[in-house]
């Protein structure tokens, strides 16, 4: 049988609203991002057009070029860049995302801070966090992420950041997924009183996690597969 792109979304968003409810919060309190990557157009606007979708994930500067200046101007989004940015690839991400998840280093925040003030622009961040410790994954180490957002606060003020951003440990292992997450919760929970910053994001959980991530916390899930197929 084949699923419409309609049904999965709806049923990935009942997950989500049920998974919310089931930790006592409430559905509105956790935010649906589709991973749009690889995925050619026609097929996400599909995905928007279900009207359950306001905010679309790429991990790529070179797919925001390609997709941004194409999207249908009637439709309303908000472009997140969820993967690695490099530095001299960040001018383009500032024009194309209105979020960049994966800050991870001084560097390319008074990279971001430059060229807002130059082109007198203004962004949201997230700080990324590598809570599982692999080599493999980007993101701050959580004991470096006070000092780096204390850098931030003080040299990058035109950056508005806006929470914490982490990708989940590589393993079936539920009770280590489930300690990743919370680890980013007492985290944020830590730099919210040491900063006194709101950081009302948390953003953690994909497809094969998101409903442990919300009962850690999560306020925005980030759903590739399970919307749109696999890659
Ligand atoms: C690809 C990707 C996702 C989505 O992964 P799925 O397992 O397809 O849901 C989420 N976050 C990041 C950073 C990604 O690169």
């Amino acid at each position: 049988m084949v699923t419409s792109v309609y049904d999965r979304v709806t049923a990935v968003r009942q997950q989500i609203d049920e998974a919310a409810v089931a930790s006592g919060r409430s559905p509105g309190d956790v935010t649906l991002l589709a991973v749009s990557k690889t995925q050619p157009l026609e097929k996400i606007v599909k995905v928007v057009k279900t009207g359950l979708i306001y905010h679309l994930g790429e991990n790529r500067v070179q797919e925001l070029m390609e997709k941004v200046p194409n999207w249908p101007s009637d439709l309303s989004v908000h472009w997140h860049l969820i993967g690695q940015l490099q530095r001299n690839k960040a001018r383009k991400a500032l024009e194309l995302a209105h979020c960049i998840q994966s800050v991870d280093s001084l560097r390319l925040a008074e990279t971001l801070q430059r060229i807002c003030e130059e082109t007198d622009r203004q962004v949201s961040v997230l700080l990324e966090v590598n809570t599982s410790g692999e080599a493999s994954k980007s993101g701050v180490a959580p004991q470096e992420a006070e000092g780096l957002i204390e850098a931030i606060l003080t040299s990058c003020r035109t950056l508005s950041l806006q929470g914490l951003m982490t990708i989940g440990p590589l393993t079936e292992d539920q009770v280590q997924i489930g300690q990743a997450f919370e680890s980013l919760r007492a985290l944020s929970e830590r730099l919210r009183s040491s900063t006194g910053l709101e950081l009302p994001v948390l953003s953690m959980g994909m497809s094969d996690d998101y409903c442990l991530a919300i009962k850690e916390g999560s306020t925005m899930v980030r759903i590739g597969t399970a919307i749109f197929g696999a890659r």
